[in-house]
């Protein structure tokens, strides 16, 4: 079968492994890729935006890479548009020959204890999303006149909300965290906040630099029980063993922490190794943490796993932040792994319950592989797919859709009344929030709603075809 000429590619969301994806198919001229990338809010990025903490403005730096790929001539970004409702499955089908859904994992995973909802109890990812200004959470409250606040796991993400807790108002206006956070964080009344690891030092999931950081925070010192630092026989027998060197050095920055003099600073932050939480308690709110002290067995297939010893403690403790990884969440039509929260497939390809390929869907990022790994990580994730879609394209197999045409993509929008957001309105929006940030100092001040968005950009046009007929 020829090569359709353009080959009409969909991308359904606009985060890392989404622009990797476009740019591996920029790098095939031969298959002609015309490109639409869509995303639900009106701007792109995914977590880079909504995700990555604030004070970390050199991994967001990556969006320069992504603007570079959205400045290909076959490109376009479709902002604003929600697949499932703004353009149904069946609409795609109508459209391209390809679908590369790249939409992440949206929701949070639940630890299924008591009290695990009681009000003070958060996802991490609520408070990741609310600080960041993602529309979704920007209203959102935390009650953050507690003295104490329990962050439950130790990946990066956990470190992430300890940073935002403990970090100054001076830290943190120089972040492009959302103003409303900023301003809510400046009454904050936090002074101890926990990190509750099941396992032990060595099989933390925080990485070196992210432990490392915690020493280096204005205002905010690391607490941490030399025992709890004590390695167990296995444990030990694996940093032997092992070149895991992410675990040695973190263990070597445990220990140091564990010597450390309480320093005068005014918040702590108290790192603790096995222990699981049980229950959380409180009458209307969260009071309290109920933890039961975990030892380490080995398991044949998972390695070193935690297993209750029935001994308990009870930390008191206002607020929760769980952060035990986020979870896919189902798009309509396509099909989907419950259990492990992503969209079933093969390297890449899509496949159905009877484990058969569904001809020109595919997948890429956290919800092709689950919620794990660095930004980085979404390139090889995103070669791969991309590497079956270019082998199954040479096979002729691909979708047929009747109208494949970016015109009649457009005017379905324009019809159904979809107020779509090109990459040159995110640009817009991308320079007025930088514009608006000069005027009090800060980096940028991020637009955190919809309506603000599009009325911004409405109040620009208009400002600009009056400038243009003076
Ligand atoms: P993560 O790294 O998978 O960490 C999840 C944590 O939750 C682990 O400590 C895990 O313990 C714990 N956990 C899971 N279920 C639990 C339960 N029922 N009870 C108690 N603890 C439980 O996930 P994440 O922190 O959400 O991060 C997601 C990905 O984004 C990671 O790959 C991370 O490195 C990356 N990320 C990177 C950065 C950065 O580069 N700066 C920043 C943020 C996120 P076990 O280990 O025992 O399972």
């Amino acid at each position: 079968m020829p090569l359709p000429n353009p080959l009409r590619v969909a991308i359904i969301g606009s985060g890392p492994s989404a622009f990797y994806a476009a740019e591996y198919l920029q790098k095939h001229p031969e298959i002609a890729a015309e490109i639409d990338m869509f995303e639900r809010l009106p701007t792109p990025f995914g977590l880079v935006r909504g995700g990555v903490a604030p004070d970390h403005p050199k991994i967001k730096s990556v969006t320069r890479v992504y603007d570079r790929i959205a400045a290909h001539p076959s490109f376009r970004f479709y902002g604003n548009v929600t697949m499932g409702e703004d353009i149904t499955h069946d609409d795609l089908i109508q459209h391209y020959h390809i679908i590369i859904y790249a939409v992440g994992a949206q929701t949070d995973r639940q630890m299924g204890i008591r009290g695990e909802d009681l009000p003070g109890s958060h996802a991490a990812t609520e408070f990741v999303g609310w600080y960041n200004g993602h529309p979704d959470y920007r209203d959102l409250e935390f009650d953050l006149s507690q003295e104490s606040a329990a962050v439950i796991g130790n990946g990066n993400v956990a470190m992430d909300v300890v940073r935002i807790l403990a970090r100054t108002q001076a830290e943190l206006r120089t972040t492009d965290i959302a103003q409303h956070a900023l301003e809510a964080l400046s009454q904050s009344h936090i002074k101890t906040i926990y990190i509750l690891g099941r396992r032990g030092p060595v099989q933390a999931k925080f990485t070196s630099p992210e432990l490392k950081e915690l020493a280096e925070l204005e205002d905010a010192y690391v607490r941490l029980d030399p025992e709890e630092v004590e390695l167990d026989p296995l444990s030990r027998r694996y940093l032997l063993k092992s070149d895991d060197r992410t675990a040695e050095r973190n263990y070597q920055l445990l220990k140091q922490y564990a010597q450390n003099d309480v320093e005068k600073k005014s918040k702590g932050i108290v790192i603790r190794f096995l222990v699981s939480p049980v229950e959380i308690t409180g009458e209307d709110h969260v009071e309290a943490i109920k933890l039961v002290k975990n030892a380490l067995y080995e398991d044949d297939n998972r390695g070193l796993r935690p297993r209750a010893t029935g001994e308990y403690e009870t930390i008191p403790v206002g607020l929760v932040f769980r952060s035990i990884g986020y979870h896919g969440v189902p798009l309509p039509d396509v099909p989907f792994d419950d259990w492990q929260g992503v969209i079933p497939n093969e390297q890449g390809r899509i496949i159905d319950k009877y484990r058969q390929q569904v001809v020109g869907e595919y997948v890429t990022g956290w919800i092709k592989r689950g919620p794990s790994g660095i930004i980085g990580t979404n390139k090889p994730d995103a070669h791969e797919t991309v590497q079956q879609v270019l082998e199954d394209t040479v096979r002729g197999v691909f979708l047929n859709p009747p109208t494949p045409s970016r015109h009649a993509v457009e005017d379905l929008l324009n019809t159904r009344g979809i107020r779509y957001v090109t990459y040159a309105d995110w640009q817009i929006l991308d320079r007025l929030e930088i514009e608006n940030g000069k005027t009090t100092g800060r980096p940028r001040l991020k637009f955190t709603r919809v309506d603000e968005m599009l009325a911004a950009l409405d109040q620009y046009k208009k400002e600009f075809a009056r400038v243009l007929k003076m």
